[in-house]
């Protein structure tokens, strides 16, 4: 098929790089002419495992292209993709503009029948929106052409994104038109070889809210155990054992109740905010949704607490080694990390930091700690331990998970870390000599 995907951020890349490795011929556009220049010369804006590789194979391959005009790939285009950002707006609610811009654009410039297919997260009632505003702009110029709009909510994680889109749990496609529904069988039959029943068809709107309660119950599930693991710390249970106790049971399961420093991303919190809102906009208050926001935003600093617990609330003169900004492993994103809440606090009270991140720290000094002068960046996560007071770790990397302990001893000032990812054995922490803080175990 001849695809457009419009949007090439985390989602619109990967998902066209995806479709072009199964033999498609993609043309991914974005309005950000740097972006799409950096593209052409095979620079990737973003790290994801795997992606450069295959964005370079496909564009010598010629399945792949990229552009900044999306006027000029509708004209043999089968379906455009939607796959822009849907920040959280003022209000909590998501802001649609990016989407109803790209709608209005390709209402002007559709010449053939078309599916639009919506990829990116927006609420119930979008694709009506979308619909409106297409149907609007062929009626300015009297044109009558057939489209269709899905709904396709995207379900990759940042960091797994590749192998998420190749072998998905699940395929969601929202449209009540059987030959639109049929078509996106046909996109999506080489990623499903053993069996199409991963693929789910259903209504537009049960499609775009299928999308918001996938990632608020993730962010329950967080919240959840990040509560039950301060409950833990005061009664004196350890919630690694907790965890490991409830997630035998099948009804529970393992997945997704680690307790750590709180949901971070893109995706969750404006996610959370954008269907509490929706909930609102008809009359309904999502308690429950309030109170995840309202513990993850607490769990956020419960590591900044427990070293203000030890060294007390002036930390002038004190530095403090970071391991891991982005707001989960694999990934240079930063949006909504905890690591910038945890070093702000930190360097409000006086402390220096030295930061550490394989991935991220780009993203921290150009955007999301720019401000802050207190911070040193180092090239390997021993460098940043030199002369530090303790060791905070914050992203869970995988080349932080067995690290040279004696070496982590032997750099610091005090033999002493603050885990807010529960990395490490306590007991084997305490047979090394190293004062050991974790989440929910005192
Ligand atoms: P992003 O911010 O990384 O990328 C969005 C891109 O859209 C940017 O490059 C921007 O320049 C471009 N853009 C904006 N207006 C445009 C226009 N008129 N024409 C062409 N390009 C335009 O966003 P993202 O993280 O890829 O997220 C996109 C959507 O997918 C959001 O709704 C998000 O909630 C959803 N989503 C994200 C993830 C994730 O892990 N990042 C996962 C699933 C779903």
């Amino acid at each position: 098929m001849n695809l457009t995907i419009i949007g090439t951020g985390y989602v619109g890349l990967v998902t066209g790089t995806c479709f072009a490795e199964m033999g498609n011929k993609v043309t991914c556009v974005d309005i950000d002419e740097k972006k799409i220049e950096n593209l052409k010369k095979g620079i990737i804006p973003i790290y994801e495992p795997g992606l450069e590789a295959m964005v370079q194979r496909n564009v010598d391959n010629k399945t792949l292209f990229f552009n900044t005009q999306l006027k000029d790939c509708l004209a043999d285009c089968d379906m455009a993709f939607i796959a822009v950002g849907t920040p959280m707006g003022e209000d909590g609610s998501a802001d649609l503009k990016y989407v109803l811009n790209v709608a209005s654009e390709i209402g002007k410039h559709m010449s053939q029948p078309l599916i639009i297919v919506d990829k990116s997260t927006v609420p119930v009632g979008t694709a009506d929106k979308v619909k409106d505003v297409i149907q609007d702009e062929l009626n300015k110029r009297n044109a009558n052409i057939d489209f269709h709009v899905v709904s396709n909510p995207e379900f990759l994680k940042e960091g797994d994104a590749i192998g998420d889109f190749m072998k998905p749990d699940r395929v969601v496609v929202g449209t009540e038109d059987k030959a639109t529904a049929e078509k996106m069988r046909q996109l999506y039959a080489p990623f499903f070889r053993s069996s199409m029943d991963r693929m789910l068809v259903m209504d537009v709107r049960s499609a775009e809210m299928t999308k918001y309660v996938a990632n608020a119950m993730l962010a329950t599930k967080i919240s959840f155990m990040n509560e039950v693991a301060n409950i833990c710390e005061l009664v004196g249970a350890d919630v690694n054992k907790v965890r490991i106790g409830i997630g035998s049971d099948s009804r529970i399961g393992y997945s997704f109740i680690y307790p750590g420093s709180g949901y971070g991303g893109s995706c969750f919190p404006k996610d959370v905010k954008a269907l509490k809102k929706t909930a609102q906009q008809h009359g309904y208050q999502a308690q429950l949704l309030n109170a995840v926001e309202d513990v993850n935003d607490r769990q956020k600093l419960v590591i900044a607490d427990k070293v203000i617990e030890h060294f007390g609330k002036d930390l002038s003169g004190k530095t403090f080694a970071v391991w891991g900004l982005s707001f989960k492993p694999g990934t240079d994103d930063m949006r909504e990390a905890p690591s910038i809440y945890i070093i702000n606090k930190l360097t409000e009270l006086g402390a220096k930091i030295q930061a550490y991140d394989p991935k991220a720290v780009h993203e921290a000094k150009e955007f999301y700690l720019k401000d802050n002068k207190n911070i040193e960046y180092t090239d390997s996560r021993y460098e940043a331990l030199e002369n530090a007071d303790a060791l905070l770790l914050l992203t869970e990397w995988k080349e932080f998970r067995s690290p040279d302990f004696m070496a982590i001893k032997n750099n610091l000032k005090n033999p002493l870390i603050f885990d807010g990812r529960n990395q490490y054995d306590g007991e084997r922490m305490e047979s090394i000599g190293i004062r050991y803080y974790q989440i929910g175990k005192k």
